[in-house]
């Protein structure tokens, strides 16, 4: 397929240079195909390129947060904790690229701006900031959590202090030591940046919508044993993993707190609460689907939050109110406990919505005088990186207005109406509900044997039907 093909008419274009457009190159390269990845920013890595604030960390144990496509990769690479920070990881991916070669086929702060399919050539024409590319196929490795939302909040355009996003932190070391620093959102950047940063500064404001069911990680220097124990049978126990429904070791739902002793629930909980992170509920199929046998988990979680936080009402307001799992678990190092310290105020938006944020102040129950504001506002989940640029498929829809009433796809890998084209955990594919490395690695793997089929078969275009759309969903 790659006989007269140039860079800017190659086989493939990938969008996005992250765990999964990295993977995703490699793949088509070893199958020959020409393949060029185009990356906004000036690094890869994605998610660990852009979220560079203190305390970030991946909430899946690195021996599992990492690809397993390649025997001497996993076997070579020595994580040096549990649970690694945004640096090593964003190494790790550097190391990826320089081993397989990668960096030479991937386009840095370049942009695709408009996709759009060419019904007569059945190709992709696509336009970046740069470049006018035309590629038979086109994947978008966009990320599910790449585009941050900014909170529409009066007076922040004129905000004259220190504004920070987590998502967006400056690649320079940020000194906070000393400021009267605000901080919106307690998701979980938030819930992994507060216990840093409070260490550093004079007084830090929490805003909180919603509070979230948190597990300590119980994070450490990685245990030496249980890495030579792993690798000794990685592949088996990658397997094992691969066969579960998050992707995470351990997390077998088997029994029901409904038919079990409840002082044993009781203690499996506090042996989870221990040691498992976002496996805490692991080993009790009904805490999704059973209203009392949630309670159990819930209240266990609140318990630990009054146990912890010593002021009573902040303790409360700290304690999230809906099932446990409605939304996803966040896993903590120490941030119920930063609550105990003086310098840091938790402000419920629910009983003193933000009204204002002046030029140095932010408004609510009070005014607060800052220096520096940060945003941990979120992402545009999912879609975001797909419905913010145009994507034009068969007879001139564009992609945003076909999802306007929610986004079907199938198997979150292709959507109707936009043939050849791909998502790498796409909208409707278990992504952030489970380990992402190996969800990626699924998507990448099943896209290019699709991809071998087709050139195998002779086939030029393929496309999901409305039908298997439907279903799936
Ligand atoms: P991304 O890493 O988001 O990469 C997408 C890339 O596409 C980016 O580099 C972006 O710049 C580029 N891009 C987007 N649009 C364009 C465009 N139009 N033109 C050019 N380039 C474009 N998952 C887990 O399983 N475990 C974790 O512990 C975990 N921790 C996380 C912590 C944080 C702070 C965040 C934000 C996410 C976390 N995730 C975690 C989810 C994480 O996003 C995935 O694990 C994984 O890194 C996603 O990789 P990706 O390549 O699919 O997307």
């Amino acid at each position: 397929m790659n006989q007269s093909k140039t860079l800017l008419n190659p086989d493939v274009i990938i969008v996005g240079a992250g765990v999964a457009g990295i993977y995703m190159l490699h793949k088509l390269r070893k199958m020959g195909l020409v393949t060029v990845v185009i990356e906004k920013s000036d690094e890869l890595g994605g998610t660990w390129n852009w979220n560079r604030y203190p305390g970030a960390r991946c909430d899946i144990p690195s021996l599992e947060y990492s690809y397993q496509f390649d025997e001497n990769l996993q076997q070579d690479w020595n994580w040096s904790e549990k649970y690694s920070a945004q640096p090593e990881i964003l190494e790790y991916l550097n190391h990826v690229a320089d081993r397989f070669e990668l960096r030479k086929d991937i386009s840095f702060e370049e942009e695709v701006l408009e996709a759009q399919f060419n019904e007569e050539l059945s190709l992709w024409d696509i336009k970046t900031n740069k470049e006018v590319y035309q590629s038979k196929f086109c994947i978008f490795a966009t990320g599910c959590l790449s585009v941050p939302n900014k909170p529409d909040i009066e007076g922040l355009e004129g905000f004259e202090g220190q504004l920070l996003s987590t998502s967006y932190w400056p690649r320079e070391e940020v000194d906070l030591s000393n400021k009267n620093v605000a901080i919106i959102g307690t998701g979980s950047s938030s819930i992994q940046t507060i216990p840093e940063i409070a260490k550093e500064v004079k007084n830090l404001y929490v805003f909180q919508r919603t509070p979230n069911y948190s597990i300590p990680s119980n994070n450490g220097p990685m245990d030496k044993e249980i890495e030579a124990d792993i690798k000794s049978r990685y592949a088996e126990f990658r397997k094992e993993n691969w066969s579960n429904g998050f992707g995470i070791a351990g997390i077998a739902d088997e029994a029901l707190i409904a038919e079990s002793d409840i002082d044993e629930v009781n203690n499996q909980l506090e042996e989870n609460w221990k040691n498992n992170g976002l496996g805490f509920f692991g080993g009790y199929a009904d805490v999704p689907v059973d209203a009392n046998s949630n309670e159990v988990a819930a209240s266990f979680v609140r318990n630990k939050i009054k146990e912890i936080v010593k002021d009573p009402e902040t303790a409360d307001k700290l304690s999230p109110k809906y099932h446990i799992g409605g939304k996803r678990l966040c896993v903590d190092t120490g941030y119920f406990e930063t609550f105990n310290r003086e310098n840091v105020h938790l402000i419920d938006l629910h009983s003193s919505p933000i009204t204002r944020i002046g030029e140095s102040s932010i408004e609510a129950d009070l005014e607060y005088d800052i220096d520096t504001l940060i945003l941990a506002t979120g992402f545009d989940a999912m879609t975001g990186a797909l419905t913010s640029l145009d994507i034009v498929g068969r007879n001139g829809i564009i992609l945003r207005d076909q999802w306007k009433k929610g986004a079907k796809s199938y198997l979150g890998l292709g959507v109707s109406n936009f043939p050849n084209l791909f998502t790498i955990t796409g909208p409707g594919s278990p992504s952030v509900l489970s380990n992402m490395m190996p969800s990626i690695e699924q998507h990448v793997n099943w896209i290019a044997d699709c991809i071998g089929w087709m050139i195998d078969n002779n086939k030029s275009v393929i496309e999901s039907s409305l039908s298997a759309e439907e279903e799936w969903m």
